[in-house]
């Protein structure tokens, strides 16, 4: 897995959003103080009970690119976020967002919407790349095409062709490539818009053993941009499998003991992953050993993450409720050692 990392503008940026507390939580105590928009430090304030039994409270801080409150919608989150990456498409960038965090802490909210009147930050992007796809001076030799997958234990399923199996294929250099995966072209938004609705249905419609509930898996959207047939600009969005999922001990049954397992090696390795390729972009020694190997997920979007012209963003999602301490601290312990050098 040595790479060449080039060197030019890419960068790593990571972002917490917080979510608001929702009617089930009403008169929970929250662990976060109220955040300002420019802020970017982050104070999570843990309840404790001391061995006497009086109670303290021990304050977590955190700094990140920016931190987002429950104030921050939809658009204002992708203005921050991805916006820029979407401009750098259309010069040979490859843009990849990842959202992270506890199942229920806003993740698919934040990059699909909530299916109502939100609408999630691929389609603010996807609004954006047409908008520059459709004015640009070579659009008669430009093409835009859609690919929606999801990774479950290690297997990769097409949603936007009924969730069928389609298989991934390693080369000589580690390189994996999805076969049969459908790449549909897209010439208009409302197209692209329709295709992503029902890749998303087929996602989510009944949690079976065939077809697990989203927050085991992984899903994957990506916008290729072509010129003349050859791929230019890429822009993916994923959403992460519930990061408590990855630490399921005890109380589950074998099955998703396995799952569990397989989730955590792909968190693992993202994070090692990113890891490793800020380490190279900040040190003199252009050649790194980056474990993509080390799981499907981030084979599978190796291509994305090497090269001058790439940009990484994590969104890191947090519940805000005492009731969710743990796994927030763990999102965020998560997020801070993705972007630690
Ligand atoms: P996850 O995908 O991480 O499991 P969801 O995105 O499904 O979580 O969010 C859980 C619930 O909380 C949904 O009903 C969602 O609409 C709501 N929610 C999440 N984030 C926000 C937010 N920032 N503002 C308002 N509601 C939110
Ligand atoms: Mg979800």
């Amino acid at each position: 897995d040595e790479v060449v990392c080039e060197k030019g503008d890419a960068r790593i940026r990571v972002f917490v959003r917080k979510r608001p507390l929702n009617y089930r939580e009403q008169g929970i105590s929250t662990l976060f103080d109220t955040l300002t928009p420019t802020k970017t430090t982050l104070h999570l304030h843990e309840p404790k009970t001391r061995m006497d039994l009086t109670k303290t409270i021990e304050t977590h801080s955190f700094a990140f690119d920016g931190v987002f409150d429950e104030f921050v919608g939809n658009r204002g989150v992708y203005e921050r976020t991805v916006l820029g990456m979407v401009k750098s498409m259309f010069d040979g960038g490859r843009g990849t967002v990842f959202a992270y965090g506890q199942t229920g802490s806003g993740k698919t909210h934040t990059v699909f919407g909530n299916g109502e009147d939100t609408i999630g930050l691929y389609e603010y992007a996807c609004r954006d790349i047409f908008q520059h796809y459709t004015t640009h001076p070579d659009s008669h030799s430009l093409s835009l095409h859609i690919c929606f997958f999801e990774i479950y234990s290690g297997q990769a399923y097409d949603l936007l062709s009924s969730r069928t199996r389609v298989h991934l294929l390693e080369d000589a250099h580690g390189m994996v490539r999805i076969q049969g995966l459908k790449e549909i072209p897209v010439t208009t938004l409302k197209h692209l818009l329709d295709l992503v609705k029902m890749g998303t249905n087929t996602r989510t419609t009944g949690s079976t053993e065939a077809n697990p509930d989203s927050s085991r898996s992984h899903a994957v959207f990506q916008i290729r941009l072509r010129k003349n047939h050859k791929v230019i600009g890429k822009f993916s969005v994923v959403d992460l499998a519930g990061s408590e999922r990855g630490v399921e001990r005890g109380n589950v049954g074998k099955r998703e003991r396995f799952e569990g397992a397989e989730i955590n090696k792909s968190l693992l390795a993202l994070k090692e992953c990113i890891r490793a390729l800020y380490r190279s972009r900040s040190s003199q020694s252009m050649k790194q050993h980056i474990p993509f190997r080390a799981s499907k997920l981030t084979q599978i979007l190796r291509d994305s993450f090497v090269g001058a012209r790439s940009q990484t963003v994590m969104i890191a999602t947090v519940s805000p409720g005492s009731n969710s301490v743990d796994h927030s601290l763990n999102t965020l312990r998560y997020a801070d050692r993705v972007k630690e050098l």
